[in-house]
Order: C-alpha cells, then structure tokens, then sequence
C-alpha cells in the first residue's frame, strides 16, 4: 500500500516521521508525494500547541471528504485530553516509532540525531513531560554508531536533537563529552544540537564548542520570558540575570555565535510591565532569531489551571511588537 505522512511539530516530530517512514518501508508500503493516492496516511503531531492540534481536525476533515477514503494513523507527542476528542476520528493510534530504527532520511545533507527522549522540567505551560513521559538519554555508543553512519551516508550537517540537550547523561557521558566525541569523528561535517535550557548549561559546554571546528557557532537557547516572577511561574529554574550572564559568558568565548530563542507571550497574568521587561532584555540581547508563540493552555499542564486571562488581541500584540523587533 502507498503511505503519506503528515508531520505537524517540531525536529523531533521530523525525525520521528524519518523513522516511521522506514518501519512502513520495511513493510512493504511504498512512499506517495500526495495524500490523495495513498491508502495509508499517517498524520504526526504534537500537542505542545493548540494550533498544531486543530490543524489536526482539519486535515481529519479534509481526508474523509477524498474520492478514495484513506486509512487515517494518528501518531505523535500526543497528550491523553487529545487523543480522547481525536480517536474516534482516525482509524487507529500508533506509539513513536523507537529510536534505534534506521531512519529515512528526508535530505541527504542534513541528518537530524535524536540522543534523548522525554523531559523531567515541568515548565509550568508544557506538554512534553505529559505527552512523551520522562527523560530517557540514549547509550553513547550506539549514538557515536549513527553518526559514523550518517557521515559515511555523507551528511554534511548532523543535528542533535533532545529537549535539554544539556542534561544528557549516560553513564559518564556527560552532553559535552558527547559532543567532544563526535567532534573527534573523521570527515568533513558539521554539528548543530538543540534545544539547550539555559538553567543546565555549562562552562564546559562553551568550552568544547569554542574549541570545536566541526561545532556550528549557533545556538538556540529558550528565554521564553524576561520577567523574574514569570519565569517563576513558568517553572523555569532561572531569572533573567542569569541568562543574560550566560549569554555574556558565550558571546566573550565565542564571538561571532549566532544565539536564537523562544519566547511566549501573554502567559496567564503577564502584565504590560513584565512583557516590557522581556522587550527590554530582547533589545540588550540582540537575538539572531526568536520564535515567538502566543500562550495557549495545554490540559493537564499546572499552568492551565490559572485562568488564560490576557486577551487573544493583546497576545497578537504584543507577538507582533517581539516579531518586529527581533526577526525583521
Ligand atoms: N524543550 C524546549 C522547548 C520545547 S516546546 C525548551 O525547553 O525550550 C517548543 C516551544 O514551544 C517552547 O520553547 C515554547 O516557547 C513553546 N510552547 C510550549 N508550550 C507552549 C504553550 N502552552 N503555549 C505557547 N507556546 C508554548
Ligand atoms: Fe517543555 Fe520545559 Fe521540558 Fe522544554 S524543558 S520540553 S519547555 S518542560
């Protein structure tokens, strides 16, 4: 049978349905460019946004209204509330595709390496820790043992993926160490690695990314809010001062780094004032890139059970106000 996958997400949903294409392979279904010819669509998503998740139910729509009616999968970083409104729509729900399959790689030069699942922080407004369980790093070596296969594949562009790159740990393989491993790997290619959270990253990390050629001089590092007593209620385990600290320390070893961020705006309760306080800290900052998203509650999460009380219009605002002042 002919399959289509449909990924709604972040990297990670991308590497999920890079493996996922292979386990269907592996059984014999044979890949289709549009949904329209195949029998087996299977639509990836992930609940961290409530945007993603009503594009699922349009696309849902969408499908069952074809001349030939595919079979609908739902896969994904799902949370239980979702898959409850979602499953008596599709056919069937399958679990994440592990991560020791052999993944099909959608471009040949870049080549995306999860090294860990899950999360343990509990930002008070995320799905993650709820959607995809508890943080579980992969062995260092079976790592190492992707990526000299991808750079023999020749990728020229590995990308290591995980929520907090920075707590992984196997055995004595700290994220740094790791990082240094595949830095000594033979071969012309580069690495990336995201996400870092700003609370677990160390001197050691810019250490090895200084000393590093084949480590891009790049890093996406989630602010997410520059408001004390908003990251405090976001659970986030740092202040404002020790970001813009850690960034000091990075930009002195590493000058020409290019930092990209999160940020989130119109969190329950956010006052004009402590966004102002995240525009003042954006502008001495000078991100490279942000990707700003409007709050949305996600179910289950601690944050949804304080009232969503910032306006849909002054969300769009006040996005509007850290878009252009960052990205334009
Ligand atoms: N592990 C990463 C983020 C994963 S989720 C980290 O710690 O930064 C990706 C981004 O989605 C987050 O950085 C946040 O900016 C955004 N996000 C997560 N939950 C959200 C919510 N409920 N409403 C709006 N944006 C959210
Ligand atoms: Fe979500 Fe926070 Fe974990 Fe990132 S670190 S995945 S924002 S709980």
């Amino acid at each position: 049978m002919k399959y289509h996958i449909i990924t709604y997400g972040c990297q990670m949903n991308e590497s999920d349905s890079e493996r996922l294409a292979s386990q269907l392979e592996k059984k014999g279904h044979k890949p289709s460019k549009n949904k329209q010819a195949a029998g087996l669509v299977v639509i990836n998503v992930c609940s961290v946004r409530q945007s993603a998740i009503d594009r699922v139910f349009g696309q849902i729509h969408n499908l069952q209204r074809q001349a030939k009616k595919p079979k609908i999968i739902l896969t994904g970083c799902i949370l239980k509330s979702d898959k409850k409104k979602l499953k008596d729509r599709v056919d069937e729900i399958w679990p994440f595709a592990s991560l020791g399959i052999k993944p099909k790689c959608q471009s040949k030069t870049t080549a995306y390496l999860p090294i860990m699942t899950g999360c343990n922080n509990f930002c008070s407004y995320c799905a993650v820790p709820y959607a995809r369980g508890r943080e579980v790093s992969r062995k260092a070596a079976d790592i190492i043992k992707d990526a000299k296969r991808l750079i023999k594949d020749s990728a020229k562009e590995i990308i290591l993926l995980g929520q907090n790159v920075n707590s992984y740990k196997s055995r004595k393989t700290n994220f740094p160490i790791l990082l240094a491993k595949i830095d000594k790997l033979p071969g012309n290619f580069k690495i990336q690695f995201m996400t870092s959270h700003p609370k677990d990253l160390s001197g050691q990390l810019i250490e090895i990314m200084a000393k590093s050629e084949k480590i891009a001089n790049e890093i996406h590092l989630p602010l997410q809010s520059g408001d004390n007593q908003i990251l405090k209620k976001m659970n986030r385990g740092y202040t404002a001062g020790h970001y813009k600290n850690l960034i000091k320390k990075i930009r002195k070893k590493i000058p020409d780094i290019k930092i990209s961020t999160d940020i989130i705006v119109g969190f329950p309760s956010e006052t004009k004032k402590q966004f102002q306080n995240t525009v003042k800290l954006a502008k001495e900052i000078k991100f490279d890139k942000a990707y700003v998203s409007q709050y949305s509650p996600r179910p289950g999460t601690a944050a949804a059970k304080l009232p969503d009380n910032i306006p849909k219009k002054e969300k769009k605002k006040r996005w509007q106000v850290l878009d252009k002042l960052i990205n334009k």
